[in-house]
């Protein structure tokens, strides 16, 4: 199927033959049909996948095809397009390729979300724009000042619906819902499906259309998965090395919490790698600056909370690295979805530590398989009696204090359960980390 099978105006196939995409992936062959018919649609699909263009080609064609709803008193265009996102970063990436897309239909986008002064988002709103990207949070407090009105919004996108719920968004979803005119399309993204999301999909859609596309990444063949047993104090070590191998171009490394982000990104500095943590402590404006920076490759290593990283779309991201093993599985899909994207390769490696056994096993439970064992590579000190930073010994900073944790007074552990084996010619006791 081409896109020009799909009956869209000229000036958005010019815009998406501008972009350089040629060929429809299948989440885009199986939607946009059905939206430019002005069904409602549920579809169960992560980023990565060409979801933005899925929904934003058919909307866009749809808004110009019907013309414009009514002006409001001082002429200026409606809200005709709602598109919820449960954060700032997604929700800006979905307003640029929406303005991408549209560049050539005259209609105008414009992204309100909360960590920021509302002025600017004030004003756009001011000046009139047809589609509005948000996130809940902002949007609901707009609203409750009156600078928002949805009475005119013709077609509502929720994208990320799992995760909004996730974030504690219903009461917001619904204020939101309560405002939006009863007649309209709506569309519903969701990377997963709990039951959650299917009680929220009822209560919105209308006879929809169900699309469900590469649910788990066990369907994904272009990410290479592996895991890599390691105990925390071997981890700095085991992630220094796979970040100096020539292979690993731009890499995510995921952890669990804000603190570790910061303290892993600080790890690898110190290390002479350099890397910058992006988590919700920060600002969005230092978040921005952040990810602008490794997308311009300044930075090659990103290590990021999950809740940060969620709709990030970084093409080239070569490896993702579970620094930490998710507690949730579903939340193991979502992070190594950063990488092989828009039809590239990708390697995601975990690092298991003898705690993280029961999450590793729920995630291969959701796989239906076991994750390709990595051996521990060659000069990464032994788990018992690693003690010492994982700065080479030649660097001048190799006396750093904070790091990875000792294991003096921890008690022996009886068995060692873990893959020392392969350390290499240097033996399990080899302490010596060598810069490859
Ligand atoms: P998304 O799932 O919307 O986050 O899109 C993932 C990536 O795929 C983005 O970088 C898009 O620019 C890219 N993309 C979307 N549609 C196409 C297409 N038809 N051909 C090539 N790349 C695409």
């Amino acid at each position: 199927m081409q896109f020009s099978d799909f009956g869209l105006s000229s000036v958005i196939l010019r815009a998406v033959e501008a972009a350089g995409y040629s060929v429809p992936p299948p989440l885009q062959s199986q939607t946009i049909p059905h939206l430019m018919q002005g069904r409602d649609l549920l579809g169960c699909a992560q980023t990565g996948t060409g979801k933005t263009a899925a929904f934003a080609l058919p909307i866009l064609h749809r808004l110009q095809d019907t013309g414009s709803a009514p002006q409001n008193s001082a002429s200026r265009p409606p809200v005709r397009v709602l598109v919820l996102a449960p954060t700032r970063e997604l929700a800006s990436q979905i307003c640029q390729s929406f303005s991408s897309y549209g560049k050539h239909t005259g209609l105008r986008t414009t992204e309100i979300y909360g960590g920021v002064s509302q002025v600017g988002q004030v004003r756009a709103l001011r000046q009139g724009v047809e589609i509005l990207v948000a996130t809940p949070g902002r949007l609901v407090d707009l609203m409750g000042q009156g600078l928002v009105r949805l009475e005119h919004v013709e077609i509502f996108v929720m994208d990320e619906a799992d995760r909004m719920l996730d974030m504690g968004f219903l009461p917001d979803l619904r204020k939101v819902i309560a405002a939006l005119p009863k007649k309209r399309q709506n569309v519903l993204f969701s990377a997963t499906m709990p039951a959650s999301v299917e009680s929220l999909a009822c209560k919105i859609l209308q006879d929809p259309v169900a699309i469900r596309i590469a649910a788990t990444p066990s369907a994904e063949p272009r990410i290479r998965q592996s895991v890599c047993f390691a105990t925390k104090q071997q981890k700095p070590a085991l992630l220094a090395q796979w970040l100096r191998r020539e292979t690993t171009m731009r890499a995510f490394v995921f952890t669990r919490t804000k603190h570790g982000a910061d303290r892993v990104a600080r790890q690898l500095e110190r290390a002479g790698i350099p890397a910058e943590a992006i988590h919700g402590n920060k600002t969005q404006s230092a978040r921005q600056r952040t990810l602008a920076r490794f997308k311009m490759n300044h930075t090659s290593v990103l290590v990021a909370t999950d809740l940060a990283a969620r709709g990030l779309d970084v093409d080239s991201v070569s490896h993702v690295f579970n620094y930490d093993v998710p507690v949730d599985a579903e939340t193991y899909v979502h992070r190594i979805g950063r990488t092989g994207r828009a039809g590239a390769e990708g390697i995601a490696v975990s690092f298991c530590d003898p705690d993280e056994r029961k999450y590793l096993r729920s995630v291969e439970r959701l796989l239906g398989r076991t994750l390709d064992v990595e051996a521990l590579p060659e000069g990464i000190p032994a788990a018992e009696r690693t003690t010492e930073s994982f700065v080479p010994r030649d660097s001048t900073r190799s006396t750093r204090t904070d790091a990875p944790a000792s294991n003096a007074g921890r008690p022996p552990r009886k068995k060692r359960r873990f893959q020392n084996a392969g350390n290499g010619p240097g033996g399990p006791g080899r302490r010596r980390y060598n810069r490859d």
